[in-house]
């Protein structure tokens, strides 16, 4: 049996025959997906990254060094004309 992370089906799975005659289940990467701006959904210039790699990631990678980071940069900016009107 393989390791319990495998086991799901959501990950795509390809029977592949190896140099010995044997056929032996080959298991694909997932996707990562994009961060999304939480206004419009529009893609972040950033991509998720799993549980391991935050702590080793620094903080300023993980996301935008300015205000209102979880938008796009248009979002963020409709957002300052709204507020000073
Ligand atoms: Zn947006």
């Amino acid at each position: 049996m393989v390791r319990r992370a495998l086991r799901s089906r959501s990950i795509k799975r390809r029977q592949k025959k190896m140099p010995g005659g044997k056929t032996k289940v080959q298991y694909k990467k997932k996707k990562v997906s994009y961060h999304k701006c939480g206004n419009c959904g529009a893609k972040l210039n950033r991509k998720r990254l799993d549980i391991l790699m935050i702590k080793k990631v620094s903080k300023t990678k993980k996301r935008a060094e300015r205000p209102y980071p979880e938008l796009c940069s248009n979002c963020m900016r409709q957002k300052f004309k709204r507020m000073i009107r």
